[in-house]
């Protein structure tokens, strides 16, 4: 399989230096240059294999002969260490858990792969790798905790100040060895920036070899995909409407979800749901990709205003009326966030967090909107409620439980280094490592 940049339908690069590279030199992001295509028997027959078994047929397609299926099917192995059940609220809505790994967020099939597999190609290198990553939160640990120790791997993550939760920044600035958490002075958008001129950067590219683990890494959006398919296989009602919600911010989940359906997954829709950063469901609505600065949410992972797999999306459709077939989009602000947050609490027990129950209200809206009933409707759980404990403890009148991986990070001491949002001072501090 070769891989094409958005920006150069005629760039032919191989797997490897996809992955190592992260973003294509021409700005650009890596898209395989077709979708490849599973066999029907192999989906009917679904539910007779595991979601590392699944992953493993999944990523074969997209990789050749690049890695041995050996070593390929270790890594995923490892990586893929944890479940991702689908919970039923009711007849129609279930969720689909992707909270039960290390950091206790969807990041972790993404980063826990992507460290695995860059491990891999730098087997025989000399040469550190150092990885630049923006978080908004979730990212930046699920990544940190993927390249823990990883030989010939530094991490520097990227956060903005302020803007993430108590326990995220916990998570964040807790590590040593590796890795490095860089706090900024400014939004998510403005670190996603600061990583994306660095990466463009000759001075920089020519003292330090530099990659990223951002979710524009084509060795994050392959795993996500399996849990689509391990979502289908444990659908009942497989004769309904299929429809997928996902909580989303930079589109990868989504775009994950899209691959699938190209793959062969039989969905009827997916959802992009937003928060007030609601640039995709405008782009769905009109057609226009107009990015804005960011605005602060309780959904926070999700508050992007430059949402930067848009362009895998356009790139998977002709035009704007096919995206139209296959993608739905709706928005929703933090008052209605947290109604939902209560309504599903009272009525299910059940605590579901912030960027879940944003796909929950954009789920409710299409389906009554298209006044559909027949349905199946699947919302991503993107993170474990604990990890936005604030606000779920004061939106629920509760007092939730905080699982032991979290615990540990909160009794540690934050250590991050602080840095303004001018690329300047970031340029100095790299060129001074
Ligand atoms: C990252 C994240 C999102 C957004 O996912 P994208 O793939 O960037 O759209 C949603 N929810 C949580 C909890 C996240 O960490």
């Amino acid at each position: 399989m070769k891989y094409y940049s958005t920006n150069n339908k005629k760039l032919n690069v191989s797997f490897q230096e996809t992955v190592m590279k992260g973003l294509s030199p021409d700005g650009g992001l890596f898209m395989p240059e077709f979708i490849p295509q599973l066999e029907d028997s192999f989906i009917d027959s679904l539910s007779k294999y595991s979601i590392r078994e699944i992953g493993l047929e999944v990523t074969k397609q997209f990789i050749g002969n690049e890695i041995p299926q050996n070593v390929l099917k270790n890594i995923i192995d490892d990586a893929i260490n944890f479940d991702a059940p689908l919970v039923k609220l009711d007849d129609k809505i279930s969720i689909l858990e992707l909270f039960h790994g290390p950091t206790l967020a969807f990041k972790d099939f993404g980063a826990r792969f992507m460290a695995r597999t860059m491990g891999y190609f730098l087997r025989n290198s000399e040469v550190e790798l150092n990885i630049l990553v923006a978080t908004s939160g979730d990212t930046g640990s699920a990544v940190a905790s993927g390249f823990y120790g990883v030989e010939g791997i530094n991490v520097y993550l990227l956060y903005p100040s302020g803007k993430v939760s108590e326990i995220q920044e916990k998570q964040l600035t807790t590590f040593d060895k590796n890795i490095t958490a860089i706090e900024i002075e400014g939004t998510f958008d403005d670190c996603q920036k600061l990583v994306k001129t660095a990466f463009l950067d000759d001075e920089i590219n020519s003292k330090m070899k530099l990659s990223s683990a951002n979710s524009i890494n084509i060795a994050r959006l392959i795993p996500q995909s399996f849990y689509y398919f391990n979502a289908y296989k444990q659908i009942t009602e497989k004769n309904k409407e299929i429809i997928f919600s996902i909580p989303s911010g930079n589109l990868g989940n989504l775009t994950a979800g899209l691959m699938a359906k190209k793959m062969g997954l039989p969905i009827s829709k997916y959802i992009g749901a937003t928060n007030s950063n609601s640039i995709f469901t405008e782009f769905i609505q009109s057609g226009k990709y107009e990015p804005r600065p960011s605005v602060k949410t309780i959904s926070n992972a999700m508050d992007v205003g430059a949402p930067s797999n848009l362009a895998r999306i356009e790139s998977l459709y002709d035009e704007h009326s096919v995206i139209l077939k296959d993608i739905a989009s709706n928005t929703h602000n933090d008052m209605q966030t947290i109604e939902k947050m209560k309504e599903i609490y009272q009525k299910y027990n059940y605590i579901i967090d912030p960027h879940g129950a944003v796909g929950l209200l954009a789920l409710e809206q299409y389906v009554t909107e298209e006044k559909l009933d027949n349905y199946c409707g699947v919302v991503l759980e993107t993170a474990h409620p604990a990890k936005f404990k604030d606000i779920v403890d004061s939106s629920l009148d509760c007092n939730i439980e905080i699982p032991k991986v979290l615990q540990k990070a909160i009794e540690k001491e934050k250590n991050s280094r602080f840095l303004s949002a001018d690329y300047e001072e970031f340029k100095k501090y790299l060129m001074n490592l």
